[in-house]
């Protein structure tokens, strides 16, 4: 499995100011390739990055904020070859196609049609679409249908992606022993928000997860001008023990089941 970083930024301010880009985690492995939050500049940077758009797979949405499927409707098209083939499949949360009390739809009603199956999930529910294993994992956040994800792959990698939450006791259970865990850990340690995460969240749901290993990611601006994403991983890996990095725009890491392998550093 080939994990590609095509942003690292979280919130409002990084989206603005493209401090951080926003163009969420593209997923690689075999015949699977999965885009998982598409936010501002998904498609740009994935035409950019030469990750072709249009042989993706799957597209999975957390929730509905921008910063994570602001570029689903795009992806969506990207996906079914310009909306003329109906192929490959949408994971979301309800409130993405369906909207709820706080947000209106980010997937538009035409283009819940494009894929071949869309699977609205609740936490704790779980599909399998194209050989691929998709579970929704409870995550507290203030859209209220967030979930994170655990995917399975064909050939058994296991990866786990926290989306927008803030701790709460169990959260890690579901990711325990996944082979990556990709953390959302938008606030440097000392820094709490409510319903997001902080470094000292990041700790204790890697305390009861214990993934082979994990990645920080979806950096707000205090984490960027406050400490270092870097500083803030150095941490995390020294008090849980498990091997932690700090994502980088670009960025493309290389995991396999039961052993880590080399990173790549790009640019930008
Ligand atoms: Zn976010
Ligand atoms: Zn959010």
């Amino acid at each position: 499995m080939e994990v590609f970083f095509l942003g690292t930024g979280g919130g409002r301010f990084a989206i603005v100011t493209q401090r951080r880009r926003t163009g969420g985690v593209r997923i690689l492995s075999g015949k699977v390739n999965l885009h998982v939050d598409p936010g501002p500049g998904a498609l740009a940077y994935s035409v950019e990055q030469r990750l072709d758009p249009r042989k993706i797979t799957g597209v999975l949405i957390t929730h509905v904020h921008p910063d994570h499927a602001n570029d689903g409707n795009v992806m969506l098209e990207a996906m079914t070859g310009g909306a003329v083939r109906r192929q490959g499949f949408l994971a979301c949360a309800r409130s993405v196609t369906r909207g709820n009390e706080t947000a209106d739809p980010a997937v538009s009603r035409y283009h819940r049609k494009l894929p071949s199956r869309v699977a609205e999930l609740k936490a704790g529910e779980k599909v399998s679409m194209d050989s691929v294993e998709v579970e929704a994992v409870k995550a507290v956040h203030y859209d209220p249908d967030t979930i994170g994800f655990k995917v399975k792959l064909p050939e058994g990698e296991t990866l786990g992606y926290t989306s927008d939450t803030e701790y709460f006791e169990g959260v890690g259970e579901a990711y325990r022993s996944v082979d990556l865990l990709i953390l959302c850990s938008m606030r440097p340690r000392g820094a709490p928000l409510k319903w997001h995460m902080s470094v000292d969240d990041a700790v204790k749901i890697l305390e009861e997860a214990r993934p082979r290993r994990a990645v920080l990611t979806h950096f707000g601006m205090r984490m960027l001008y406050d400490t270092t994403p870097q500083e803030e991983a150095r941490y995390v890996e020294k008090v849980t023990g498990v091997p932690t990095q700090a994502a980088e725009d670009n960025m493309k890491i290389k995991v396999e089941k039961g052993r880590s392998l080399t990173e790549f550093f790009g640019g930008g």
